[in-house]
């Protein structure tokens, strides 16, 4: 549990650092943008000078998209957190999610009807369920499922204050992680994937959306066996009342 805790501290850590790096970096490019546009205005009318300025441009432009990216899980974009119903969200982008897995992919879902709202940023919610539901995809070469499930838990990681929380998760029965790699998982640019493959971008975004939420993500995975990534958000009533801290009863033992 400690060192649970030492590696969500380290993830903040590398958050902080890389959210500084990505900004840097975004002004850098901006000002690179701006005079090859200039540059290329400039330019004789000829065909190959042209295209290797726009070579240029378009690299540059997907610079920025990344460092618009980074920038959004290093938490230096403003969340708007609100009361979130989990079912009515996923509902709106489960044909979206199910584009993203395509057909070979079966979407299970546990979501009870009447579960408490969570307090989130709704937008970023969606585009965390989709970078897990694209790593599910990945994971599951030769078909399978992904189940989306949802339950109020009293037991949770160590480092949440009290309160109550929801516990949402994703799992695939896909090729699973060895150690190392899930120890890694979240680390921002960690990717496993290769070259223009992977960003290495989405489980730090979904952790940072998390943590910056008040609430904390484990990843358990099993390899050749499957992966369960779980969020753990807050209710929504606890929160925004500010009610009393009240300790939950401990955890029924499993039987
Ligand atoms: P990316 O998907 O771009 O590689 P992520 O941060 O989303 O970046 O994931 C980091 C790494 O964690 C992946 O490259 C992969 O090795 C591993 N991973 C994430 N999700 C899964 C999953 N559902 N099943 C197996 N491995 C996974």
């Amino acid at each position: 549990a400690l060192a649970q805790l030492f590696e969500a501290q380290k993830l903040d850590t590398i958050g902080h650092l890389t959210g500084g790096v990505a900004h840097d970096f975004n002004n850098l490019l901006m000002a690179v943008l701006g005079s090859l546009n200039l540059l290329k205005k400039r330019l004789p009318a000829d065909e190959r000078s042209e295209r290797l300025v726009t070579n240029a441009i378009q690299a540059a432009e997907r610079g920025t998209a990344l460092t618009q990216r980074l920038l959004a899980f290093a938490r230096r974009q403003e969340l708007k957190p609100q009361a979130v119903d989990f079912l009515r969200l996923f509902e709106n982008v489960e044909d979206l999610l199910a584009k993203a897995v395509g057909p070979r992919i079966e979407i299970r879902k546990s979501i009870p009807g009447d579960l408490a709202p969570l307090l989130v940023d709704s937008n970023q919610l969606e585009l965390a369920l989709l970078n897990l539901f694209v790593n599910a995809r990945d994971a599951l070469e030769s078909g399978g499922a992904v189940t989306v499930a949802a339950a109020a838990e009293e037991s949770r990681p160590t480092g949440l204050a009290g309160g109550n929380y929801i516990r949402i998760s994703v799992s695939d029965d896909g090729e699973g992680m060895d150690e190392t790699t899930v120890s890694r998982a979240a680390e921002p640019f960690f990717t496993t994937k290769g070259v223009g493959k992977g960003t290495g971008l989405g489980l730090s975004m979904v952790h940072g959306l998390a943590a910056q939420s008040g609430g904390s993500i484990q990843i358990s995975s099993t390899r050749g066996k499957g992966t369960t990534v779980s969020l753990w958000l807050p209710v929504a009533e606890t929160f925004v009342k500010a009610q009393p801290v009240v300790e939950p009863p401990a955890p029924e033992p499993l039987t």
